[in-house]
């Protein structure tokens, strides 16, 4: 027996996202003529109610295999969609199979569905291990934890101009296991959440199924649920009162932070840190709250969450600066630390970071990290002292969200100089 919880559109079925399209590559594709109406970007304009295709997207939860047994259907009533490339590496996806055409180039496979549609069916390894060999996606005979990422692989769509798609999710799992995910839990209705600020073609963020405890909140609208397998050790009450308690500071900074918030636990063997991901994060339950030198593990990653920012091309130290230097600065503002004691946590950072240069990275951690939120806090005094006050590091940071681009070092520096209009001095001896 399954559990089957639907995540439907409209009436039934709750639409995750509702996806415009339109074109980003017509220089390219007008060089053809049966391509000259087909593009691979996203927009969220409205589009014609003809132009709109289904896409659901399908798994099933199987502890025996320690796979999920998925697909992803593409229903048109016509050819709107031409092709879908998916990232499939083999290590973790098997059995890749479709009644319509499918080219498999190394890692790549593009699929072309038949004019009214079609399903494309794989199997995915659910057990994954980080390079230090800890798990950060598991399934075990109880419970299951993974991100919906991974288990959707990224595609790219090649689609007619300004055809849209409505997206939806069906997740079952064995009989007595429940489902929690970023867009709802299997307990009753499952809501919509439509991403506006990342369109996506497939659904994001980690899922956890299997025998749960779950506890559940609500702070001014927003709905925080916290879930782990029964007995991991979580402390769902503390996380739910640190939250509620942090949350409206938060959203002071950042006020398009998602309406729904999950975070979820495994067992004591996964991943010993926080790992953010689409309205949700995952937070090993033997992090505290609050760290010995006042960072928030637990605030860090809400940061990722809210703030929705990335980086490329070297520029992570900044995504990380900025998400310790607010899991200090957001504890001060809900009154959770003194102003002393905030002042002395960057004391401890800049005595533990002294000698860590400022350097590009695509993975910043530890000093190069500290290093970082010494730095913002370093920026948001001078964007204060060049503005009058009128401007501080909250403004930078809406203002990077609002962009929704990935962030690079030298657009960092020129959206500083936007809000400042002089060359930043805090960045010196930054990339
Ligand atoms: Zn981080």
């Amino acid at each position: 027996m399954q559990n089957q919880f639907a995540f439907t559109n409209k009436k039934q079925v709750v639409s995750i996202t509702r996806k415009r399209l339109q074109t980003l590559l017509s220089a390219f594709l007008c060089a053809t003529v049966v391509t000259a109406y087909v593009s691979s970007a996203i927009a969220k304009n409205i589009a014609d109610t003809k132009k709109v295709y289904q896409m659901v997207f399908s798994a099933s939860l199987d502890p025996k295999s320690g796979q999920a047994h998925a697909s992803v259907t593409l229903k048109q009533h016509r050819q709107l969609v031409r092709s879908i490339e998916f990232v499939m590496p083999k290590d973790r996806y098997l059995n890749i199979q479709s009644t319509s055409p499918i080219e498999i180039n190394g890692d790549r496979i593009i699929w072309r569905p038949f004019k009214k549609g079609d399903t494309l069916h794989f199997d995915f390894i659910i057990d994954h291990q980080r390079s230090n060999g800890s798990m950060d996606a598991r399934i075990t005979n109880t419970w299951a934890l993974l991100k919906l990422d991974n288990l959707f692989p990224t595609s790219t769509s090649r689609v007619v101009k300004g055809a849209a798609s409505e997206t939806s999710l069906i997740l079952n799992a064995p009989k007595p296991w429940s489902i929690e995910t970023p867009y709802g839990s299997g307990a009753g209705r499952v809501f919509v959440i439509d991403n506006s600020r990342r369109n996506f073609d497939s659904p994001r963020g980690w899922v956890i199924a299997g025998e749960l405890g779950v506890r559940r909140e609500n702070k001014d609208g927003r709905h925080i649920s916290v879930a782990a397998p029964l007995g991991s050790g979580l402390r769902a009450n503390d996380v739910l009162a640190f939250l509620r308690w942090t949350l409206p500071s938060l959203v002071e900074v950042l006020p398009d932070t998602p309406q729904r918030l999950l975070i979820v636990s495994g067992d004591r063997d996964m991943w010993r840190g926080g790992l953010s991901g689409a309205g949700s994060l995952y937070l090993h339950s033997d992090r505290p709250l609050i760290s010995g030198n006042r960072t928030s593990p637990l605030l860090h990653e809400v940061f990722h969450v809210a703030s929705g920012l990335h980086s490329k091309a070297g520029a992570d130290w900044i995504i990380e600066g900025l998400a310790e230097y607010y899991s200090l600065t957001l504890l001060m503002r809900s009154d959770g630390i003194s102003r002393v004691r905030y002042n002395k946590s960057f004391e401890t950072l800049a005595r533990w970071s002294a000698n860590t240069p400022c350097t590009a990275t695509d993975r910043s951690k530890g000093k190069q990290t500290a290093h970082g939120a010494l730095i913002m806090r370093a920026l948001d005094a001078e964007i204060r002292s060049e503005t009058d006050e009128k401007a501080s590091l909250d403004t930078l940071v809406q203002k990077l969200v609002r962009a929704d681009e990935d962030l690079t070092n030298a657009s960092f520096r020129a959206s500083i100089t936007e809000i400042t209009g002089v060359p930043v001095r805090a960045l010196t001896n930054c990339p």
